[in-house]
């Protein structure tokens, strides 16, 4: 094989691209965008140069790679061999995560305030636009060369395409035109941490449960010793307190440490918290939300060792930082840190292989643990660790349900009952804030004739079409298709199509229509586009003082609003008619959560929580912010069930253009496991369920067919070796474009 160099030198003008042979040893492990050395002119003189493309043969390439300058250490490559077996996927792409991102921002002058930037994303589904690349629809390597650039950036400026891609300004305005790409104006956040100065704050006194707690770690600590911790304690308890003082024990043994939070919580507000304590110099930030050049930056910051503390979002468990002493993962329930694409790793078992092999401490935390971590820690294999007052004293807010069936029988056909409508009503006229949350997962407000039922669907992906009551149009969340709204029946030609659901914008118009003279915010997938960020949002809520936030699942997370006093939760029961064995988890999750969002400061304050099922363990549970009581049942329910943490979820999905094929591979795949999975001896033991395969609950998507295989039973070595070895027979034969993933306890199970 033979690489195509671009050449990275201070003369501008050698933009050029060269061939280079890859050494056997190398062939594996070298990607485009890896940084290389080579050898170059007369004199052979080692230079660094990046990889641009891979090629099978080239007729000009007479020298040799030296050597790959980012230089992965050997664990990084047994870490990515070892993610690629137990993620099912390919050893490169669980590199790509380990590499230095981007190059070095030439002109740091020019980074110091936030900008306006034009960046472009990707246009359609990138599925698709493989698709099409291997069907030879997009040919132009160039293009093709944008795409993967733009696709692997998750965005990128035009500025950065034509430089890290060798291509130009025209290619990628041809790429807008066909409807590839689009330019969106982003707000690129500067580095929240260089520009401004903070007031250094010193320890706190621990209370008696903090002091407890870091005893514990800190014993694992000084004995070098890998142990999983979990910090439960309720919002307010004073876990980062805990976390700060664990840091800055390992930072006096001259170690390092690695904290993961959600990356909706990574706010300026939160990282003030560290910086204030440590000082900005030695921390490094990971973000997607910097710019290409800043995530280099802050990377090549923890490469050089500059930094003793890392920050960042799931892919920050792969920095490179030197010498860890603790990993920290905050809010350790947060479904962020399972990846949903490829490689569909779990930032959770990485941290604990890391802390294992380090022999460190991975502290957890959370007011509402992930049901899996508990169940570990009351089988003991993880140290419970509790925090069971809040530190600054404050109380927990009180929490009122609202049958809302009861509602119904009294007349009142509004959104709001009229418990919720009268603390409204108090709330505003005492200049206080109030949260209003709608508990809505995927996209209900849909269109019915309630004459024959007919629903207005998507022709690409058969889910139910969303309204969009200000454009008046219909859309497809999934793949972006719109049409008109429609007034009569296409079936029955009757009129009487209504719409359904309860959408923020609805609930936005009535509350406008209801309290007129209050001011209001929206925060939802619609608002929180690449424009305005989800921060920005909830900045101007708190500094313009709006009366009213309206949002989804959105809100709950980050911000602390001192002035907001009451939380109303609309419809609590969508998360509970989901198609998913978490559907009460979850429920019960965000519930506790939200409600956290009310007096945390000085004013008590009030949730009220709407719900058509007043009875419901899950709601009942959250009224009372009783985690435990919630765990007991739910793990009863969960055993009783089979469901994890008593078993694995295995999902092997298919999707695929073509009905026939996916319906083929799938029965093979099915027929393969099934041979293996008789085979073996301890099936009994471990009570292996494989299910035939069937189309997924959304079985469309973009004109893809989606089928699933799904497996219950524990993950052994022996399952994932069989699941691995007839992934690579499947594909070995003709498959013309049926995609197969395998991804173990998902997200999303739709
Ligand atoms: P959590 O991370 O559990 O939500 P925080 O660490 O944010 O809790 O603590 C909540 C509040 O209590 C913060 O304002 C924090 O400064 C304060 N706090 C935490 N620990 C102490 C302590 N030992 N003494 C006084 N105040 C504390
Ligand atoms: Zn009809
Ligand atoms: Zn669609």
């Amino acid at each position: 094989m033979v690489a195509e160099e671009k050449k990275k030198r201070r003369a501008k003008k050698l933009n050029r691209t060269y061939d280079y042979n890859i050494p056997k040893e190398l062939e594996d492990l070298i990607l485009v965008g890896s940084k290389v050395i080579v050898p170059f002119g007369k004199g052979e003189k080692q230079e660094e140069a990046f990889v641009v493309k891979l090629k099978e043969k080239s007729e000009f390439a007479n020298k040799d790679i030296i050597k790959i300058e980012e230089n992965l250490s050997d664990k990084q490559i047994e870490l990515a061999k070892w993610m690629a077996n137990r993620y099912f996927c390919n050893v490169s792409d669980c590199i790509k995560l380990m590499l230095t991102p981007g190059t070095r921002t030439k002109n740091k002058e020019k980074r110091i305030q936030d900008k306006i930037i034009n960046t472009v994303y990707l246009k359609k589904d990138i599925e698709e636009i493989e698709f099409e690349i291997e069907t030879k629809k997009i040919k132009s390597e160039k293009q093709i060369k944008i795409l993967k650039f733009v696709k692997d950036n998750k965005g990128a400026t035009i500025p950065e395409i034509e430089m890290f891609t060798d291509t130009s300004r025209a290619i990628v305005n041809t790429l807008i035109k066909n409807g590839y790409l689009e330019i969106v104006e982003k707000k690129v956040e500067r580095n929240p941490l260089l520009f401004k100065d903070y007031k250094r704050t010193e320890k706190l006194q621990l209370t008696d449960e903090q002091q407890e707690a870091f005893e514990e770690v800190e014993k694992a600590i000084d004995e070098n010793r890998f142990e999983q911790f979990l910090l439960y304690g309720v919002t307010g308890s004073g876990k980062t307190e805990v976390y700060l003082q664990l840091i800055q024990k390992v930072i006096e043994n001259e170690k390092t440490a690695i904290v993961l939070v959600p990356e909706i919580s990574l706010t300026p507000q939160m990282l003030e918290r560290f910086v204030s304590r440590f000082g900005k110099e030695d921390i490094a930030i990971l973000h997607s939300k910097l710019s290409i050049g800043e995530r280099h930056d802050e990377w090549e910051k923890i490469r050089n060792g500059d930094a003793k503390i890392v920050i960042g979002a799931r892919s920050a468990i792969f920095a490179p930082l030197a010498n860890v002493g603790i990993i920290i993962i905050d809010e350790e329930h947060d479904s962020s840190y399972k990846s949903e694409t490829t490689p569909k790793y779990n930032a959770k078992e990485i941290a604990k292989k890391l802390a294992k092999e380090n022999n460190i401490p991975l502290l957890l935390g959370s007011a509402t643990p992930d049901l899996q971590t508990y169940y570990k820690a009351m089988e003991k294999k993880i140290n419970l660790l509790e925090l069971t007052k809040r530190a600054n004293n404050s109380s927990l807010p009180s929490v009122e349900i609202i049958d809302l069936k009861q509602e119904l029988a009294n007349g009142n056909r509004s959104m709001l009952s009229m418990e919720l409508y009268s603390n409204i009503e108090e709330n505003l006229k005492n200049k206080r804030q109030t949260i209003l949350f709608l508990n809505r997962r995927g996209y209900s407000t849909f269109i019915m004739c309630r004459n024959c039922g007919y629903t207005v669907k998507c022709p690409n992906c058969n889910i139910s079409l969303t309204y969009h009551s200000y454009e008046r149009k219909l859309k497809c969340h999934y793949c972006g298709y719109e049409q008109n709204i429609v007034t009569v029946c296409p079936e029955c030609k009757s009129d009487k199509i209504r719409y359904f659901g309860t959408g923020t914008q609805k609930l936005e118009q009535e509350i406008h229509k209801q309290f007129p003279n209050a001011s209001t915010i929206r925060m939802d997938i619609d608002t929180v586009t690449k424009k305005n960020s989800h921060e920005e949002i909830l900045n101007k809520f708190k500094n313009e003082n709006i009366d009213i936030l309206i949002g989804t699942q959105m809100v709950v997370k980050g911000h602390h609003f001192p002035n907001v006093t009451l939380v109303g939760v609309i419809a609590a029961d969508s998360s509970l008619n989901i198609d998913d064995y978490r559907a009460n988890e979850r429920t019960f999750q965000i519930l506790t959560q939200v409600a956290g969002r009310a007096g945390r400061e000085n004013l008590p304050g009030k949730v009220i929580i709407q719900t058509y099922n007043p009875q419901g363990f899950a709601i009942q549970c959250s009224r009372e912010q009783n985690y435990e009581k919630f765990y007991e049942t739910e793990i009863a329910l969960r055993k009783q069930l089979k469901y994890p943490p008593f078993c694995d979820i295995i999902l092997i999905g298919f999707n695929s253009y073509n009905e026939n094929e996916i319906r083929k591979v799938s029965n093979q795949m099915y027929e393969e496991l099934q041979k293996e999975l008789n085979a073996l001896i301890n099936l009994q033991e471990n009570e292996i369920k494989l299910f035939k395969p069937m189309p997924c609950p959304i079985d469309k998507i973009q004109n893809r067919y989606r089928w699933r295989i799904i497996i219950k039973g524990n993950m052994t070595e022996e399952i994932n070796r069989i699941l691995n070895d007839s992934l690579k027979n499947i594909y070995k034969q003709n498959i013309k474009d049926t995609r197969i993933s395998i991804d173990v306890n998902p997200n999303n199970m739709s």
